[in-house]
């Protein structure tokens, strides 16, 4: 599997790909929304993972803009990671079109838990988790 972290975070990019790593999981990132746009027109990725507060563009307009695509990476699962937890964001990013939302700092077994909940509702095909 291979997700996508858009992130303008430079720490959390790394701790999130060792996480990932950990689970047997690549994983590519991005600095912004804007960069997370080209790699996902570039790329075939299972997940988005998406930072909300960014510079260039927002995680909010990154995906609505993802939903908004005419071809199956409209669908790309997107779990939002933030530190902005109230519930008009969480709101704010289900109406964007974000499958869940997790909050900062990212524990592993949140992490993972959300990533499976993914999984197991039909999303990321055929893989499995390591
Ligand atoms: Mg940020």
């Amino acid at each position: 599997m291979k997700f996508l972290f858009v992130e303008d975070n430079a720490v959390n990019r790394r701790v999130v790909g060792e996480m990932l790593k950990a689970g047997g999981i690549e994983m590519e990132e991005a600095e912004d929304g804007c960069l997370g746009l080209t790699k996902i027109e570039e790329n075939n990725f299972d997940l988005v993972l998406m930072d909300l507060r960014m510079p260039r563009m927002d995680g909010l307009t990154a995906i609505r803009r993802i939903r908004a695509r005419r071809d199956a990476k409209a669908d790309l699962p997107i779990i939002v990671i933030t530190a902005d937890n109230t519930a008009n964001m969480r709101a704010d990013c289900v109406a964007a079109g974000a499958n869940d939302i997790i909050e900062k700092p990212i524990s592993m077994p949140v992490l993972f838990d959300a990533i499976s909940r993914i999984i197991a509702s039909g999303y990321g095909g055929e893989a499995t988790l390591v």
